[in-house]
């Protein structure tokens, strides 16, 4: 039976402060998900997606211990420091692993804004401690504390300094609750950017169809505003849909971004005009480009609309705001 050997890491619900911290080590069953081991013995691993996207779940093994199915979705240089996502982890030999701490192996940030856009949409503006390499669109996890974290997309720019996410606050939500009752200058940490929803300069010619619900915008007006930036001339059509009884979260920045550039064509709709609006979606072009973000459900609803248009699924990108419910 193959061994979990912990560096020195506090089991959750234990003492913490002061108190000299040893290994720990556990033996599993083979081919145990190694997401699952930590959890069921105490140990606190944020996790989001349970599918290798969000990266909550990362932890550090020996790098000739960690398999690759594990660490394929992480960058070269996290895979040769043997950084792995525990939730795609099948545990086949003694492992010795370390947990993710924040502290030391992400990048210090300050809240350096917090405003509400809509009754539960709060913008969250934080200012790095170093600079982060990112590409508008992508995500990264923001870490509250060892245990507490949860992917965002970034909604700011390169260009634009601070880094900027529009956070849905749910009622019932541990990162929701716990980043209501945070302060202008407190610190978080930013773990590394990551995923494949970002602009390509390629695209120039290449009209682009956006279609996003709630704070799937996010991205989707980050990665408008970087095509537009770098010169994009072909059509952008952003289509958004909110909650019925509220307008977009980002009407006037959009009016004036459309005013600006006349390739920029919005449709800021409610939810309830969304199964009446897919069968209008019409395309620009064969060439089209679709960018979808929003909850699984929501990007799920679009496929079968986007294929009756014309649309095959190669010319779809899509983001989904994968959570634990
Ligand atoms: C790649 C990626 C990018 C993301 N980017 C964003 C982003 O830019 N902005 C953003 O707001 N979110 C984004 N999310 C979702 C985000 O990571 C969290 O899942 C979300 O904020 C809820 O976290 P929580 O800790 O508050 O709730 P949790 O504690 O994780 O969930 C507890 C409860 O909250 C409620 N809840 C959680 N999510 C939903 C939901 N979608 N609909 C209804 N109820 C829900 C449910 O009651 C659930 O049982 C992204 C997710 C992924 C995977």
């Amino acid at each position: 039976m193959p061994k979990i050997y912990l560096a020195g890491t506090p089991v959750a619900g234990t003492p913490v402060a002061g108190t000299p911290l040893g290994d720990q080590e556990f033996v599993v069953q083979p081919d145990s998900n190694l997401l699952d081991a930590l959890l069921e013995h105490g140990h606190k691993v944020p996790w989001s997606c349970r599918s290798g996207h969000c990266q909550s779940c990362l932890v550090q093994a020996r790098p000739d211990e960690a398999p690759s199915a594990a660490r394929s979705l992480l960058s070269p240089e996290q895979q040769s420091k043997g950084w792995l996502l525990a939730c795609q982890c099948l545990v086949q030999q003694d492992m010795h692993i370390s947990l993710h701490d924040p502290t030391t192996d992400g990048l210090p940030a300050r809240i350096s804004e917090m405003r509400y856009l809509a009754d539960d949409i709060l913008l969250l503006r934080l200012a790095p401690e170093r600079p982060l390499r990112f590409r508008a669109g992508q995500h990264l996890v923001l870490w509250l504390d060892a245990s507490l974290a949860r992917p965002y997309s970034i909604a700011s720019l390169p260009a634009d300094g601070e880094l900027a996410f529009h956070l849905r606050l749910h009622a019932q939500g541990a990162f929701s609750n716990a980043i209501r009752q945070c302060q202008l200058g407190d610190r978080l940490y930013l773990g590394s950017a990551a995923g494949h929803f970002h602009y390509d300069p390629a695209w120039q010619d290449t009209p682009l169809l956006m279609l996003g619900s709630g704070t799937g915008l996010a991205p989707l007006q980050a990665i408008a505003r970087d095509a537009l930036l770098a010169g994009h001339e072909a059509p952008i059509t952003v289509w958004h849909w909110s909650r019925a009884d509220t307008p977009c979260y980002l009407t006037q920045p959009l009016l004036k971004l459309a005013d600006q550039y006349p390739q920029l064509r919005l449709h800021l709709r409610s939810r309830a005009e969304l199964p009446s609006d897919l069968t209008q979606l019409r395309l620009a072009s064969r060439k089209t480009l679709a960018l979808l973000c929003g909850p699984p459900a929501f990007i799920e609803q679009l496929r079968k609309p986007l294929f009756m248009a014309g649309l095959p699924g190669r010319q779809i990108l899509d983001e989904a705001f994968i959570s634990r419910q």
